[in-house]
């Protein structure tokens, strides 16, 4: 939030006690909305390990994400918040009570699933409704919140429509306002725009973002698509075999990945195993490369989109000479594969309106010692 908003935001709440009671409302569901996780472990019958020992603290406010390939454990974690699944062992805290022993209905967790879960028959307004009336909340009530959520989302006329008579997209909007309605301090979402098309789905995101941002609720988002989670995420869970891998901010899990399977889940291919090292020297199958810090990690990460690329061969530190071998040519950026002696690289080059080198051309990389990072398996 701008300076300038925030300041206003404070003055309204100054002069009016109504406002000064959201912000109080606004200020409890903060607190009540951090998660912490502490050796959890899930087995389903005698072999498969679904969690091993997952220790994670997700900060009220967050939008946070589980990150991993098919069976990593994402779906099992969140079930288990929910409320739907039971740990074999540890212990999981909502807004500092333990949670392990409460019912599904009792925890202030709602989730928004990847098949949506509407009820088919019944229209958008009962839909939304329906949570509200189960918790007991009167007609009158149930008619104000429903219309609040509803412009919220800017529903406008698709209330009234059953939900058959909806497009996949309208129907994830209703999932997500139907969770929402009920005001929970956490909101769970399973994969939720994962069976929309690419536009549809870009938009969704901005928009679940807006929303989250507003209503300073925790997000639990689950993906395995890592462009979706950079987007959406303040921090990010790389999870693989029922284990955390690293947790931090999207530029952090992308620039600096802990170990080899993140930085190859987020899409790096650059990877070469370091055969010796003279403190910042480090000496691989492409060369011998200087990096600011040596590190200690037995593989050297190169990022496509930290090298330079110059026609010609050019003599320098960390200069490779090399030759383009395909060339995939994207609009706003070109990607390149390239043979270095027996090795190959990939190098993105942004589309500034220059010579964009081609296939079979001889070229020059250059990559600066602050974007070599080394890591390990
Ligand atoms: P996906 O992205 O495919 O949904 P995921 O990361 O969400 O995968 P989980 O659904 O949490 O993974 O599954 C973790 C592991 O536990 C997998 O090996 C899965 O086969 C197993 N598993 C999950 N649910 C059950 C179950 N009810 N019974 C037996 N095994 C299960």
């Amino acid at each position: 939030m701008s300076d300038s908003l925030t300041a206003m935001g404070d003055s309204v709440r100054d002069a009016d006690p109504s406002a000064r009671d959201a912000a109080g409302e606004a200020a409890e569901r903060r607190t009540a909305s951090s998660i912490e996780m502490r050796g959890l472990h899930k087995r389903f019958g005698r072999d498969t390990v679904a969690l091993d020992g997952v220790d994670l603290t997700i900060e009220a406010g967050e939008f946070f994400t589980l990150l991993g390939p098919s069976g990593c454990g994402k779906t099992t974690l969140l079930r288990i918040l929910a409320g739907l699944e039971d740990a074999n062992d540890g212990s999981l805290t909502i807004g500092g009570k333990e949670v392990t022993e409460v019912p599904p209905h009792r925890r202030s967790v709602n989730t928004v699933f990847q098949s949506y879960a509407l009820f088919p028959h019944l229209s958008v307004r009962e839909n939304l409704a329906f949570g509200l009336k189960m918790r007991g909340v009167s007609a009158a009530e149930r008619e104000a919140k429903v219309n609040q959520i509803a412009s919220f989302i800017k529903l406008g006329d698709l209330v009234d429509r059953r939900i058959d008579q909806l497009s996949g997209g309208q129907r994830q909007r209703i999932a997500l306002a139907r969770a929402l309605v009920c005001e929970p301090d956490v909101l769970l979402l399973d994969e939720p725009l994962s069976a929309l098309d690419a536009g549809l789905r870009s938009q969704l995101q901005v928009e679940l973002l807006r929303v989250q941002k507003r209503l300073g609720m925790t997000f639990v988002f689950v993906t395995h698509d890592q462009d979706e989670a950079m987007v959406m995420s303040d921090r990010i869970a790389v999870l693989n075999g029922g284990t955390i891998q690293q947790v931090g901010p999207p530029r952090e899990v992308y620039e600096r990945p802990a170990n080899a399977f993140v930085a190859r889940f987020m899409g790096h291919d650059n990877l070469y195993p370091v055969s010796a090292r003279d403190g910042n020297r480090l000496t691989t199958e492409l060369g011998v490369l200087e990096a600011e810090e040596g590190g200690t990690g037995d593989l050297l990460l190169i990022r496509p989109e930290t090298l330079d690329l110059k026609v010609g061969h050019v003599d320098g530190v960390n200069h490779l000479p090399g030759r383009i071998t395909e060339r995939l040519y994207r609009g706003s950026h070109a990607e390149y594969r390239l043979e270095i002696g027996t090795s190959s690289l990939q190098a993105t080059v942004n589309n500034r309106g220059r010579h964009l080198p081609d296939v079979g051309d001889e070229v020059t990389l250059v990559v600066a010692p602050e974007d070599l990072v080394t890591l390990s398996e």
